[in-house]
């Protein structure tokens, strides 16, 4: 089977925002085999963005480059032993198509994770977090393709170089694209339930020695609760980090409003505290603020929503007020957990 390569994509079905937007040209990649195709496909196009499911993705205006979309999937268990159950998935797989599967084949540690929309390809990306968990609790390696060179190296977890919503592959370096992650899982693990919710939930339901499907159970329901369904209402889940700032600053902070929820971090090696960003847009009066199809959730003030025909230059324009009314209010630089694409005036790193 050839590549597909379509000029003038539309984007709107492959964003969760469901932003109206056109690619220039669009590859897709549904099998390995086609790989040797990609390159001389890319000669023109040397910098492709590659795409996954389009849950954290804010497409700001038309692309006027290449999209490249992988669709490579399958899941197999590689070993299982003493040590843990090492299972690989392709880039292309359902991120939550492989928690339930995990599930299924009693193979335990993606449960806090559950429902977290796209594929296994860019989980690594922003190392996925939920409910106390996140992916780089469960990493074992991954096998990516330098679009630039065509080589395929194996990546470990220090490779990866993970941190809070964070890796190397935000950072500048080669473009690449994950083929596959292995992920080291459990026959044994137990819940981890050291984020209040998920154990209060289980503990209104009545469930005292929870099951990993207990816990997949109770994450969905939360969040289920919590979260907007990108099917029913346009977004990328949380649209900011959680700003991490440093102790001094946050002292200040808590000093004038103490309910305001902090936590331990790091920042440059530094014991610091991070924010919670929907406190901060919430105390600036932004929660459930709608301008136009744009707006602010109203259950969740992290969440950017799109009421049906937002633009991508209008969600990007609602995010830049609030980004400065919280620098304004606090002296709080928010930075965007979703990619911006193509990167407006002013977000750049
Ligand atoms: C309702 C909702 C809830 C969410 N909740 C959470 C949450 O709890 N925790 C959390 O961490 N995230 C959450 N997200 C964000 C999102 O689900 C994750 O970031 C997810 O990993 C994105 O997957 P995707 O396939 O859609 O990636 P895309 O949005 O397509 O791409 C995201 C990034 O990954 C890169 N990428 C994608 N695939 C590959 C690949 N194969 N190789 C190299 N780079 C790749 C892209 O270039 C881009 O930089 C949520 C989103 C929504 C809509």
């Amino acid at each position: 089977m050839t590549l597909s390569i379509v000029r003038n994509a539309p984007l709107k079905s492959l964003n969760t925002f469901g932003v109206a937007a056109n690619a220039a040209t669009l590859i897709t990649l549904e099998h390995e085999a086609q790989l040797p195709e990609l390159r001389p496909a890319l000669a023109a196009e040397p910098a492709p963005f590659v795409l996954g499911g389009g849950s954290n993705v804010l497409f700001t205006a038309d692309v006027p480059g290449t999209i490249l979309r992988v669709r490579l999937r399958g899941v197999r268990i590689v070993s299982d032993d003493a040590r843990g159950v090492i299972v690989e998935a392709a880039a292309g797989e359902d991120w939550d198509g492989l928690v339930r599967w995990s599930l299924a084949q009693h193979c335990y540690g993606l449960e806090n994770l559950a429902l977290i929309p796209g594929t296994v390809g860019a989980a690594p990306i922003q190392n996925i977090g939920a409910y106390g968990v996140e992916l780089s609790d469960v990493f074992d390696s991954l096998d990516a393709i330098d679009l630039g060179s065509g080589k395929t190296a194996t990546l470990s977890a220090a490779d990866c170089a993970f941190g809070y919503r964070d890796s190397i592959f935000k950072r500048p370096g080669p473009n690449r694209l994950v083929l596959r992650v292995r992920l080291r899982l459990s026959r044994t693990a137990p819940a981890r339930l050291s984020h209040g919710e998920i154990g209060q939930a289980l503990h209104a339901a009545g469930v005292d020695n929870p099951t990993p499907a207990d816990v997949a159970d109770a994450v969905r329901q939360v969040r289920m609760s919590k979260l907007p369904d990108p099917a029913r209402l346009g977004n990328a889940g949380s649209f900011f980090k959680n700003p991490i700032v440093s102790a001094a600053h946050a002292g200040q902070l808590l000093a004038e409003y103490p309910g305001a929820p902090n936590y331990p971090a790091v920042l440059a090696g530094v014991a610091a505290r991070k924010l919670s960003a929907a406190w901060l847009i919430e105390a600036c009066g932004w929660k459930g603020v709608r301008e136009g199809d744009a707006g602010v959730d109203a259950r969740h003030a992290l969440v950017l929503v799109n009421y049906g025909q937002a633009t991508g230059a209008q969600l990007i324009g609602l995010a830049t007020r609030i980004r400065a009314s919280v620098h304004q209010r606090f002296n709080i630089r928010l930075e965007a957990e979703a990619v911006l694409l193509p990167t407006p005036e002013g977000w750049g790193p």
